[in-house]
């Protein structure tokens, strides 16, 4: 019997209450890791092994969480930078407030959520980061200038990082998803969404399942302990 090698790995997800994040908790857990999450709600029920309230754009939240982690579940191996958020309309539409909202969610709170586990695993020296980014930080899209921006933002940072972490044996990923059905997804107008599915060749969004198979893999010290620095696009050959 193969494994992942996840097992009693504690991981550390951000935006795990619904969703891709959910979705991810769900499935490491199934793996066997030691999961914990923050998210703005927290569900009723939900597996993890740890959950609590906390805001990524708060960077001494999320260092009394990582403090947290250590105490509850021990060292932290693996860090899944998903929360996000989009505030879409075209350039010249776009407030400031929309602007910074974006930047401080998904650009931010992307930093914060790996800056307190960096030094643990750099002295571990195993561990893995995997960042949520998206088909639209990659190719771009009409609407989303402040989305796509952090989204191809995080991906600068994630192939330095992967640089920079190496030599500790610490890898760091981005995922790009395409269209995946969320809530995220919920509010785009039928009409648009028909538009997007004519262009993508699998003719379907994806499920939050197929990014949470995609993080596993990423996480995983035996299936990609010499990936680092990439950007795993899932998104039905939605490409450029
Ligand atoms: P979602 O259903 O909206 O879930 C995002 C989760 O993140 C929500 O539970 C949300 O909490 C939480 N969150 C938002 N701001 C937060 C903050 N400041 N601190 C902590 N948690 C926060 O979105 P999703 O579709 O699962 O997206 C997950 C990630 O995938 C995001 O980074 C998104 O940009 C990316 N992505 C999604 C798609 C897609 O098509 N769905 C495509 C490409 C990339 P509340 O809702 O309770 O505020």
């Amino acid at each position: 019997m193969v494994s992942l090698g996840l097992e009693d790995k504690v991981i550390f997800v951000t935006g795990g209450g619904r969703g891709i994040g959910a979705t991810i908790v769900s499935l490491l857990t199934e793996l066997g890791a030691k999961v914990a999450f923050v998210d703005i709600n927290i569900p009723d029920d939900h597996p993890a092994a740890f959950a609590t309230k906390a805001d990524v754009t708060n960077l001494e939240e999320m260092e009394a969480v990582g403090k947290k982690i250590a105490k509850k579940l021990g060292p932290v191996y693996g860090v899944v930078a998903n929360a996000g958020i989009t505030r879409d309309n075209f350039f010249g539409k776009l407030s400031p407030a929309d602007w910074d909202a974006v930047i401080n969610v998904n650009l931010k709170g992307v930093v914060n959520t790996i800056k307190p586990f960096v030094a643990g695993m750099y002295e571990q020296k195993s561990g893995s980061i995997v960042a949520i980014s998206s088909i639209s930080g990659d190719r771009g899209n009409a609407g989303q200038t402040n989305y796509a921006a952090t989204k191809a933002a995080v991906i600068g940072l994630v192939k330095s990082l992967a640089r920079e972490a190496a030599r500790y044996n610490v890898r760091a990923n981005a995922i790009a998803p395409g269209f995946i059905n969320t809530e995220m997804t919920k509010v785009i107008a039928d009409n648009i969404k028909e538009k997007i599915i004519a262009e993508i060749p699998f003719r379907r969004f994806g499920e939050p399942e197929d990014i949470a198979w995609a993080c596993a893999f990423l996480l995983s010290p035996v299936a990609s302990s010499y990936v680092t620095g990439e950007v795993l696009r899932v998104n039905g050959a939605h490409h450029t």
